[in-house]
């Protein structure tokens, strides 16, 4: 007997809008991590998702209701993690960091203005890179804004735990700003696996 798999949801573009899905909640906050990218980082764990990939690695976080408000004090506290020196960046994750662009453009932009390009910016995000190019504009904005990229649907048919930093082979790490002046995808220069 072959067992069925479920798949993840595709949304058709600009079908889910945080303006619309985003109750700007954090399911969590995890400073100076080593697992969430390149180097020691502070991980933003925004709610809500609607990709519902089986399998997913944070099933609780996938309800936009989960978790707690984002709050100015938070914001503050993830800004002072960032300043100690040996801290290379921050991490947003999720849920799904584009559908919650109203808290992650807030801590992008006052992460770049702080900082500028001294800290990096990793995302994680269940759209494919194609897919986001035709999304709706808040979503432009943040993808403006990192540095980095693991996209597309966690699949469990793809599922691969020695990979660096992404649970199946589909998903890749990708080089943002290079992808962007390219006008295609650049896979991250450090790639091991
Ligand atoms: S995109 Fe990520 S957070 Fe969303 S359901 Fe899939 S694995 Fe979970």
């Amino acid at each position: 007997m072959t067992t069925m798999l479920t798949k993840p949801n595709d949304p058709q573009p600009q079908e889910w809008l945080a303006s619309d899905l985003s109750l700007g909640n954090v399911a969590s906050y995890k400073p100076f991590t080593f697992v969430d990218g390149e180097g020691v980082r502070c991980s933003l764990y925004v709610s809500g998702c609607k990709f519902a990939c089986p399998g997913c690695y944070n099933k609780v976080a996938q309800n936009f209701r989960y978790g707690s408000p984002y709050t100015q004090a938070l914001e503050d506290q993830i800004i002072a993690d960032l300043a100690q020196p040996y801290v290379q960046g921050l991490t947003l994750l999720g849920g799904e960091p584009f559908l919650n662009t109203q808290v992650c453009l807030q801590l992008c932009r006052r992460v770049r203005a702080e900082f500028g390009h001294t800290k990096d910016i990793w995302s994680w995000t269940g759209y494919k890179w194609d897919e986001l190019l035709v999304e709706s504009q808040d979503k432009l904005d943040l993808l403006d804004l990192l540095d980095i990229l693991v996209d597309g649907r966690f699949l469990e048919a793809e599922k691969d735990l020695t990979l660096q930093f992404r649970g199946s082979a589909n998903q890749r790490i990708i080089d943002v700003p290079a992808s962007l002046e390219a006008g295609e995808v650049k896979i991250w220069a450090n790639l091991k696996r």
